[in-house]
């Protein structure tokens, strides 16, 4: 790193910089990196373009010249979440147990329930969040097809928040030995790496990420929104239940900004209830109503940050008010608009998502699933202790 840059990354880093720094430098190395969906409309305003604007293809040019050797994307795990969480509903709205069931891939949510909440835990899909899912599948998977040993790959994630740091870190996110995700560093320590590299950001040229585990669909593209996973859920869901293909693939019934909102969705015979909830403080009063057997819902989606993952704790800092609110708003209109401009807008018509299954997990929720995708809970209440699993 630039010795005139590097003690700017480092104070932001809190002591990770060394150990990427050592990483990228050693050629024994395997060095992949994931990209959450939001942090490519907004990295750019790190770098003085307007708020949200949408750099998939500088972001990835940048990593590239950064050192990495291979650039996926959590998106492409946020496309196999899906295929594992939509079986997950479908298995148990037709089986009835467990009902409601939660979204488990913010850190921040998962933490909560697990202290307010342990009698409540099997209540939450057994998914590892999209982020540890590329992880699992990068040490496994990826190192098979690229020929490498899994303990020679270093796997760093770039992600809106530091609770991913946390996330990283539990004891049950290893493969087969080796950690999921070794780093994790947030989109404003990634900028900072830019620009200790002496990158020149704005005129770097859209270069594309890595096959198989970058390529996405417009549904993992909107995880980045609040409503992103039902409504990229129902895109799925709708086809798998009726075999018949969703009419209208903008969801504007599930899309805004409130604390709480509740849809009903007819899949065939089915009428699906949902709420999305955005902000821990609007998710106290549902998990009243779960523990009196009084949820009217079938699935539920939570996010810890008020408009979800662009307003993340990690992101470009905004001090007025005015700014914050115009940057959400404009991160999740370029989420949306990339979503709707991408040609593959459905999880399950992701090509690369179809050969993941054809030639390695098998079935979604299948034993190869369960071993790399799927994780249990664990009560932090100081009133009770242990493992709980979802069924
Ligand atoms: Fe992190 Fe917030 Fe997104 Fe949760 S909603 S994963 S805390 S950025």
């Amino acid at each position: 790193l630039s010795s005139v840059h590097e003690p700017l990354f480092a104070a932001y880093s809190t002591g990770h910089a060394s150990e990427l720094r050592e990483a990228l430098d050693d050629p024994k190395r395997f060095n992949i990196v994931q990209c959450a969906p939001v942090i490519r409309v907004s990295l750019a305003e790190e770098f003085g373009m307007p708020f949200g604007t949408l750099t998939p293809g500088k972001m990835a040019s940048a990593l590239r010249r950064v050192g990495f050797d291979r650039i996926y994307d959590t998106n492409f795990g946020a496309d196999v979440t899906i295929m594992e969480e939509g079986t997950e509903l479908i298995s148990r709205v037709m089986s009835g147990e467990a009902l409601p069931m939660f979204t488990s891939c913010c850190p921040a949510w998962v933490k909560h329930a697990e202290t307010a909440a342990p009698h409540l835990l099997h209540h939450l899909s057994s998914c590892k969040s999209p982020m540890q899912m590329v992880g699992a599948l990068a040490k496994t998977y990826g190192a098979k097809a690229e020929g490498v040993s899994p303990g020679d790959i270093f796997s760093v994630a770039v992600m809106p928040c530091t609770c991913k740091k946390f996330e990283s870190s539990r004891e049950e996110m290893t493969v087969d030995g080796y950690r999921e995700v070794d780093l994790v560093i947030t989109t404003r320590e990634l900028a900072q790496l830019i620009k200790a590299k002496g990158i020149d950001f704005n005129s770097l040229p859209d270069e594309p990420f890595d096959s198989p585990l970058g390529l996405y669909s417009g549904a993992g593209t909107i995880f980045g929104a609040t409503g992103g996973v039902m409504e990229a859920a129902i895109r799925t869901g709708y086809e798998l239940v009726t075999h018949e293909a969703l009419p209208d693939l903008q969801l504007e019934f599930i899309r805004g900004a409130e604390g709480i909102r509740t849809a009903t969705v007819q899949l065939g015979d089915l009428e699906l209830r949902v709420a999305i909830v955005a902000g821990l403080k609007y998710v106290h009063g549902i998990l009243e109503q779960v523990s009196k057997g009084e949820c009217p819902y079938h699935f539920i989606e939570v996010m810890a940050c008020p408009e979800g993952c662009v307003s993340g704790g990690g992101q470009p800092k905004l001090l007025l008010e005015r700014d914050r609110t115009a940057a959400y708003a404009a991160r999740k209109a370029s989420i949306y608009n990339h979503d709707s401009t991408l040609k593959i807008r459905k999880s399950h018509e992701n090509p690369a998502i179809i050969q993941l299954y054809k030639d390695y997990l098998g079935e979604p929720l299948g034993e190869v699933s369960h071993h790399l995708l799927h994780t249990k809970f664990n009560s932090r209440s100081p009133k009770s202790s242990g493992m709980m699993s979802s069924p």
